[in-house]
């Protein structure tokens, strides 16, 4: 078995890849419209599991069952496992749902729900977020188990869920209920960007996102601009400056409270030399913007961001000669497991009274996504990275966490898994925009990573049982840059 074994795996999965199987495979998923966010698609949302993932995993030896949604009127989530009995038994996770289509907005006569090829990338909705990443797994699963003949030499476990644009409505629930079916050594998945589209990288955990309105509401209605304009209050610019009083003209968070204590030594040093570029077109790094002093990856990854998702005030579409009655906008931070979420809004609401906004009212959405993070020195992360090193023949960046969500502290609070997750896409694909899509030559490395993950775990050397155990911490992180 060990001659070519591992290497055969990931050549299997390679000829796969070249030969177009990826590409196929991808298309159909993507041609199914399973956006979670138009209720219009809601039988999409069970066709994806039930049409498209279903098969492909009884093909291979799962058993399947496809769970409503615990929290009602959102999409169901799909459970499978393939359980041989020896060896470790591992979590992966992933979403079948996209945010809305935006078809009206792609360019060059691209269609969200027609997979593309033009040049080195797949257009798609769902290529990069997160159809094409679970994909790649489970096809890189697929050559490892006709490479060991049938056999994996592990337990896997599935969690398919279909309402993560929504926020992973009812995931919680279900992993709470469903916990010791779901018990697992370790999690390994895949969404969201590498650091760099041509640096493999494994993140230990997510940024979390809170959610909070900014309302200034004054009045019943609009008044004539003419005849009170000047003399009344204007909603839309008392939001402004509120709004500048959070974060400065070039983006420094203001509110005492919403920032780390410091970037510890440890993740600092993970990060020394990670070089972020803009890449894919799809903005700019400024390096004015932001906390000062820090580097472009030190803000993505080890510090808070404060985001205007949306702002109103009037009517946009069909202004009026009115001073309008209300402003609101729509806000969002993003932060790491170094700062406490429950001070957010207490912290908000204290800063804009002491700042003169005591007519701002902040509606505390409370937390989208909490934030997760492994401890990087766990011995599965280093068992992954070295693996992935291995697998690739060069190093792997850790990064302690992810830029972006994904509801990881929902599997180390119920599961208490360590995380790994394994990012395919980059920076520059535009998921949750028009023209969303997926690189080639990453996707093609993940397979190769992932046949040989998949392989590893068969293999001896994992590790222990026990080393589930002693995971998860909020604190006290090591990070480690491998260079294997
Ligand atoms: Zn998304």
């Amino acid at each position: 078995m060990a001659a070519g074994g591992k290497a055969g795996a990931i050549q299997r999965a390679l000829a796969d890849f070249d030969d177009g199987g990826f590409e196929q495979r991808l298309a159909s998923l993507v041609a199914i419209r399973s956006t979670s966010q138009d209720p219009g698609h809601a039988a999409d949302l069970h066709a994806y599991l039930d049409g498209a993932i279903r098969p492909w995993l009884e093909r291979m030896g799962f058993t399947v069952a496809i769970h409503p949604n615990p929290s009602p009127g959102h999409g169901p989530i799909l459970h499978a496992e393939r359980i041989e009995g020896a060896g470790p038994t591992v979590l992966t996770y992933g979403h079948g749902d996209t945010v809305r289509g935006l078809a009206e907005q792609w360019s060059g006569g691209r269609d969200p729900w027609t997979l593309r090829r033009e040049g080195d990338r797949w257009y798609g909705r769902g290529s990069a977020d997160n159809k094409g990443q679970h994909a790649v797994n489970l096809m890189a699963l697929e050559a490892v188990l006709a490479e060991r003949g049938g056999r994996l030499g592990f337990n896997l476990k599935l969690v398919l869920e279909m309402s993560e644009e929504q926020g992973s409505h009812g995931l919680r629930e279900f992993v709470a209920a469903h916990r010791d079916a779901l018990a697992a050594d370790v999690l390994i998945a895949s969404d969201g960007p590498r650091v760099q589209a041509g640096t493999p990288t494994l993140s230990t955990g997510t940024r979390g996102s809170f959610h909070f309105d900014l309302v200034v509401d004054v009045r019943p209605g609009g008044v004539h601009s003419g005849n009170w304009g000047g003399m009344t209050t204007d909603p839309a610019i008392v939001l402004a400056h509120a709004i500048a009083a959070i974060a400065d003209r070039h983006g420094r968070i203001l509110v005492p409270g919403w920032l780390p204590a410091a970037i510890s030594p440890a993740v600092r040093a993970a990060l020394a030399g990670l070089d972020l570029q803009a890449e894919g077109g799809a903005a700019t790094i400024d390096p004015g913007w932001g906390e000062p002093g820090l580097t472009a990856a030190e803000k993505v990854y080890a510090w808070t961001s404060f985001i205007v998702l949306s702002m109103l005030s009037g009517r946009p579409e069909n202004p009026v000669n009115a001073v309008a009655p209300n402003a609101i906008a729509h806000c969002q931070i993003r932060y790491t497991v170094d700062v406490e979420p429950a001070t957010f809004a207490p912290a908000l609401r204290a800063h804009l009274d002491a700042m003169g906004f005591p007519e701002v009212q902040v509606v505390p959405y409370g937390v989208r996504m909490a934030a997760s993070r492994t401890d990087p020195a766990n011995p599965w992360v280093q068992w992954a990275a070295a693996s992935m090193a291995s697998s690739l023949g060069r190093p792997v960046q850790l990064i302690p966490n992810s830029g972006g969500g994904l509801p990881g502290d929902v599997f180390i609070d119920h599961l208490g898994v360590p995380l790994v997750l394994v990012p395919h896409s980059y920076n520059g694909c535009k998921q949750h925009g028009p023209d969303e899509h997926l690189l080639v030559a990453p996707v093609r490395e993940g397979m190769a990573a992932f046949a040989g993950l998949w392989w590893d775990l068969g293999e001896s050397g994992v590790p222990p049982h026990a080393a589930a155990g002693t995971v998860v911490g909020a604190t006290g992180i090591e990070p480690v840059t491998l260079r294997v």
